[in-house]
């Protein structure tokens, strides 16, 4: 081995891998640009500082999927799980921890490392030469998104997230909801089924603006704005603009025939479009929104077919600096194009802290191997950490790529499940079980 890893950004991505690669036997330097160069949400110059909540979330390993997650990475050693435990306070089945002690304990274990060394100060380009990785979160700095959007093409880096909900599949009500592409177009019958649509009459698509006009909205954060435009607006904010507006954009019930009473004609549609190869997951297309979680719920499922709908993941819109990856990275988060940089965290399109770690974890094994001349495969996509990566490197539809959360919906479809013999909670009781043992089994062939 003749190489030192090098990790920009020392987040909850960067922290991790460097752990990790440190662990394996590779020289690490850690680039950090706070407290030098802030951002809008950090405050501080800690390492895996959490920005705002403090919670990981569900710590169910049974029945959760960010909770079979946490397992996964406790089970690889991982630095964040660990801290996270040792720091953890009361919060029911969740993980929530004391943000200060947890941040300062990594930024302790980092530097106590023998080898990991910290380089203070911001990158502002993409290197060229040497092996790194790319940790620089949803806040990119932005000499640095520059410098990568130079790389890899303007429409390849977002500076926002539009993140409209998705949906369970099999959630689905089809005998209300149809299969079929506005106009039947599209060359194959999958191209001409490939939409799901819930139709609405007046009554019900005036019902749906009133819920949507009133339901409560979050806020962008303090300087979190700078650089948003208005291409992208949220639903509720279309609505407001006139009571037709959505019927005439996103909600538009034109070149649709209701296959289930083909005489009356829609008054809006609400379409759902598949978000990965799976088949598993459908997103609402065009409702990115800034409605609180529990409103969401709520107020989707009041559409026509999605009374009985399980989400996936709720909508949102937020300041978050992502790469297209399905286009970009290798199955081994490798830019394509420039194999010797790695990228991990949010930046790759996952969201949330323990996603972001999990895949700071995969990123810095698969370096440290790399530089021992071996190739490390990725995880079983039976796993939570394989399901991420196979959905942000290739499973996500790459056109309408949005982050993502972990979820069973990202996993394969069990046997049983086909079949709808089995119960969800018995259903997610089957994934964990069969992840944990693929997962472990992974872990053996590296010992
Ligand atoms: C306002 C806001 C609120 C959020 N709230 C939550 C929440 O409640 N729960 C949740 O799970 N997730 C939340 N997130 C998402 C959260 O930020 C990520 O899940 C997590 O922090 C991502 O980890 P990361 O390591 O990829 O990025 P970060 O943790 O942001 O780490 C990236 C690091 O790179 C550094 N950096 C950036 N550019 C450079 C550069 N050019 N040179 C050197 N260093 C650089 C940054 O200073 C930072 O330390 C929020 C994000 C934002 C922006």
């Amino acid at each position: 081995m003749t190489d030192t890893l090098h990790i920009i950004g020392a987040g909850l991505a960067g922290s991790e891998a460097a752990w990790q690669a440190a662990q394996a036997g590779v020289p690490v330097v850690l680039h950090e640009m706070r407290p030098k160069v802030g951002t809008f949400a950090h405050r501080t110059g800690d390492c895996a500082e959490m920005v705002c909540s403090n919670s990981f979330r569900s710590d169910d390993d049974e029945r959760n999927a960010v909770g079979l997650l946490h397992w996964e990475m406790r089970a690889a050693g991982g630095l964040i799980m660990q801290m996270a435990d040792r720091h953890a306070l009361p919060a029911g089945g969740a993980l929530a921890v004391d943000r200060e002690a947890f941040s300062a304990a990594v930024t302790e274990a980092l530097r106590a490392h023998p080898l990991i060394s910290f380089a203070p100060g911001e990158i502002c380009e993409l290197p060229g030469e040497g092996r790194w990785i790319i940790a620089t979160g949803p806040l990119t700095s932005g000499a640095l998104a520059t410098s990568i959007r130079a790389a890899t093409g303007a429409e390849s880096l977002a500076f926002f997230d539009a993140i409209a909900p998705i949906v369970h599949a099999e959630t689905i009500n089809m005998d209300i909801a149809w299969r079929q592409s506005r106009y039947d177009k599209g060359e194959t019958e999958e191209d001409q089924k490939a939409y799901i649509n819930c139709p609405m009459d007046r009554a019900q698509y005036e019902a749906f603006i009133d819920a949507l006009l009133s339901a409560e909205k979050t806020e962008f954060h303090e300087g979190e704005t700078a650089g948003y435009f208005d291409g992208c607006l949220p639903i509720e904010v279309m609505a407001e603009r006139g009571r037709e507006t959505l019927r005439h954009g996103p909600m538009k019930p034109v070149g649709l025939t209701n296959l289930h009473d083909p005489a009356t004609k829609s008054y809006a549609v609400v379409q759902l479009r598949r978000d990965n190869a799976l088949g598993t997951l459908y997103n609402i297309v065009g409702f990115q929104t800034k409605m609180k979680y529990g409103a969401q719920t709520a107020v989707f499922r009041m559409i026509p077919g999605l009374e009985n709908a399980s989400f996936a993941r709720l909508g949102g819109i937020h300041r978050n600096t992502f790469l297209n990856a399905p286009t970009l990275l290798d199955e081994q988060m490798r830019l394509r194009s420039r194999p010797n940089l790695r990228f991990a965290g949010q930046v790759t399109g996952v969201e949330g802290y323990v996603e972001s770690a999990a895949m700071g974890l995969l990123a810095g094994r698969m370096a440290a191997a790399e530089m021992k001349g071996q190739t490390l495969p990725p995880p079983g996509f039976e796993t939570a950490m394989g399901a991420l990566v196979n959905h942000i490197t290739g499973g996500a539809e790459a056109k309408s790529f949005q982050p993502m959360n972990v979820n069973f919906g990202l996993f394969p479809p069990l046997e049983e499940a086909r079949g709808g013999r089995k119960g969800r909670k018995d259903r997610y009781k089957g994934y964990t079980d069969r992840a944990k043992e693929v997962f472990s089994a992974w872990l053996a062939a590296q010992a």
